[in-house]
């Protein structure tokens, strides 16, 4: 399909298609969509400044959010959504991972926690006094996206992660991107999520990923697991960093978040069983975060 452009030449991504699949196993319904990057400038400022319910995506990111400027690639079309036969679902989308960065506190904590090594010149250029301080890093613990009438508890239960590594055939897999940074080339900023589902269950990897150059390391998870013969989904949420100088590992290590992680101390871990519904539902409820 071709691309749609204005007057300036600048492709709508609004109007760009969106790229969908949904399949259904074992009663859950597995859909995504995923499609280009958010706009970087309203090209319908007077309508959006009037109608909140006919804002472009740029406008309703930034009416939603607090932060004073979004990630470089936003995927404000990218989500995943994992529907249960009742009704209820587990989504993740990049607006809602946005909505969990911790703003103001987080930055402080990266500066004080790693202040041997922190340079005031590493603050991106444009940012200082005029701003008031925010979490740059776009740290996330987002762990998905839940309906309202499925029910969380604590759980002693844990992913049987060996399990996860027998071969099984896999009947559907995806990669999506929610959001990256690059903080002014002093790092890497992501949050980014893989689904595969087997005969036997589904798995998610929800990973926020932040490398502050020669600083700091962060690795956010959250292991989303269902095995299709109970009737709980198992969560769990892990957050590991460090300072750069607390890892003696090759640079190359500190690309890869997928060898880097197993090397950096775990800090929080929650660990949750998510029950859903036992009926049909009668209409859509509101979310919760
Ligand atoms: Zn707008």
């Amino acid at each position: 399909m071709g691309t749609i452009s204005n007057a300036e030449g600048e492709i709508e991504i609004q109007r760009l298609p969106v790229n969908s699949e949904e399949h259904t196993f074992n009663g859950w319904t597995v859909k995504y969509t995923k499609s280009h990057i958010l706009h970087s400038i309203c090209r319908t400022s007077e309508k959006c400044k009037v109608k909140s319910e006919e804002q472009c995506l740029l406008c309703l990111y930034e009416s939603q959010l607090e932060l004073p400027h979004l990630p470089e690639m936003v995927f404000p079309n990218n989500r995943l959504i994992l529907t249960h036969k009742t009704g209820a679902f587990i989504e993740f989308n990049a607006l809602d991972a946005l909505r969990q960065v911790c703003n103001g506190k987080e930055y402080i904590k990266v500066e004080v926690a790693y202040s041997e090594t922190w340079k005031e010149s590493r603050l991106p250029e444009n940012l200082g006094q005029k701003i008031k301080p925010f979490d740059w890093t776009f740290s996330s613990d987002y762990r998905g996206t839940v309906h309202n009438s499925a029910v969380i508890t604590p759980t002693e239960e844990r992913i049987n992660m060996e399990k996860l590594k027998e071969k099984e055939k896999i009947l559907f897999y995806q990669e999506l991107m929610l959001y990256e940074d690059e903080l002014h080339d002093n790092g890497i900023s992501s949050c980014t999520l893989k689904i595969r589902v087997m005969p036997s269950s589904f798995f998610v990897l929800l990973r926020f990923f932040l490398r502050v150059d020669n600083v700091m390391v962060r690795v956010n998870d959250t292991r989303v697991f269902h095995d299709f013969s109970t009737d709980y989904v198992l969560r769990e949420y892990t957050n590991k960093e460090c300072g750069v100088n607390e890892l003696s590992l090759p640079l190359t290590v500190f690309g890869d978040p997928n060898l880097l992680s197993p090397h950096m101390p775990l800090r929080t871990a929650i660990y949750e069983k998510i029950t859903f519904p036992a009926t049909k539902l009668e209409s859509t409820g509101s979310l919760e975060g």
